[in-house]
């Protein structure tokens, strides 16, 4: 059995028309369809317009994820999910997210189109937020699904603007009533474009994703002192400015120490001086860290590492550096299982398959702390960039990915048991 890569291909240009957007650099046509946007909520009604179409029976939930369920010859055991996000940063490529539920639902036409109904259900799910770009906390909804983050808790959250999800959910028709609560399926399993060089570099036609390696975030308060640029000598300035810069290239210097291995990153993606005037030397920096690495033990001892040179560098700047940790997730292995499935379909379909561990955060990762997980990497052109207009997987890449989905998901499905 095939996918049709003709069919997955116009699937994903149709959603990436809604929230279409002109890049004004590049001219380049990207998508912007922020969490629970009006965009968001025209996206969202065309996939559950695709689901009906392909005869799934859709349920919405508190939080807004949408399943699209087909039945099994046992209807009553597990079902086996597959899915992803479909809303976006503010400058998103169409396939981020897109892929994995358009993939999930293309691998259910292909069953349909050859009349085959598999023992288990096969569910496929689109998770709220994903991005955290607009709330401020990536994976809400799947966080929500699986019980790490509470219901109410996830209600409140806002915008910059003030607005709270649940209002916003409610405002785009999207508050559904089904139990937030997931029930756990027999598998899940998710593709996704890797975001990233390795697999194209190397002529890897799928990854096979082993987990997601460990992130941590800091949101770093710097204050110092107002001066004159003019008038005020350098030795008398308490300067949270120098201070922001100086972590910033410290942090580039503990990843090239080594300490850590080869695979520690380090980014510095905000700084925000005040008052923010030329001719004023800042009195308050708010700026953020962000720190990675594919095991746990050694990101924390990265970050212990980080809190004294914050120390060491307000004390030398004469400011005061407060640091708050407002993101933690250790790193999660996916299922050995589902991994085997997914190498074992590539050597039956004649691709090169290698394993990489994910750089960024996925549902899958929430997902896996409920059932047997994994997901199937696609490769990018233009050294894998997204979050950028620019993202692009080839319909080949696409294909490639979701053939191998279909395979696995449907020998998920055989699988016996509850
Ligand atoms: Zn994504």
């Amino acid at each position: 059995m095939n996918i049709d890569s003709e069919r997955l291909t116009a699937s994903l240009e149709a959603l990436g028309r809604i929230g279409a957007y002109t890049d004004e650099a590049s001219g380049i046509v990207g998508v912007r369809r922020l969490a629970f946007s009006k965009e968001d909520g025209e996206g969202r009604r065309h996939v559950v317009a695709e689901m009906k179409a392909a005869g799934l029976e859709v349920t919405i939930d508190r939080i807004g994820n949408v399943f699209g369920r087909r039945p099994g010859r046992e209807d009553r055991v597990k079902p086996v999910m597959s899915g992803s996000h479909i809303d976006s940063v503010a400058t998103a490529g169409r396939f981020d997210g897109c892929l994995g539920v358009l993939g999930a639902l293309e691998v259910l036409k292909t069953l349909n189109d050859a009349k085959v109904t598999t023992r288990r259900p096969l569910i496929v799910a689109f998770f709220s937020e994903e991005e955290g770009a607009r709330f401020g906390t990536d994976m809400l909804g799947s966080a929500v699904a699986v019980g790490r983050i509470p219901l109410e808790r996830a209600y409140g959250l806002k915008d910059r603007d003030g607005r709270v999800v649940r209002e916003e959910l409610e405002r785009i028709g999207f508050h559904g009533s089904a139990n937030e609560r997931l029930a756990a399926p027999h598998a899940y399993v998710e593709c996704h474009i890797e975001q990233g060089p390795m697999l194209r570099a190397a002529n890897v036609d799928v990854g096979i994703v082993t987990g997601v390696q460990a992130i941590c975030w800091h949101e770093l308060v710097i204050t110092g002192r107002s001066a004159h640029a003019g008038t005020t000598p350098m030795n008398l300035r308490a300067d949270p400015g120098v201070a922001a810069s100086r972590v910033q290239l410290a942090l580039r210097d503990l990843v090239r120490s080594g300490t850590y291995g080869d695979q520690l990153r380090a980014t510095m993606g905000v700084t925000q001086f005040q008052p923010g005037l030329v001719n004023v030397v800042p009195n308050r920096v708010v700026a953020s860290v962000d720190i990675r690495h594919p095991e746990d033990a050694v990101l924390e001892r990265a970050e212990a590492a980080l809190v004294s040179i914050y120390e060491r560098i307000a004390a030398e700047e004469k400011v005061t550096l407060t640091h708050r940790q407002s993101a933690r997730t250790p790193d999660i292995a996916f299922s050995p299982k589902v991994q085997d499935l997914v190498a074992k379909s590539a050597a039956a379909r004649k691709l090169v398959a290698q394993k990489i561990v994910s750089g960024a955060g996925h549902d899958c990762q929430e997902l896996a702390t409920l059932c047997p997980a994994g997901m199937v990497f696609v490769p990018g052109e233009y050294d894998g960039i997204s979050h950028n207009p620019r993202e692009l997987s080839t319909p080949r890449q696409c294909a490639d990915g979701v053939n191998v989905l279909l395979d696995v998901l449907t020998a998920l499905a055989e699988e016996g048991g509850e």
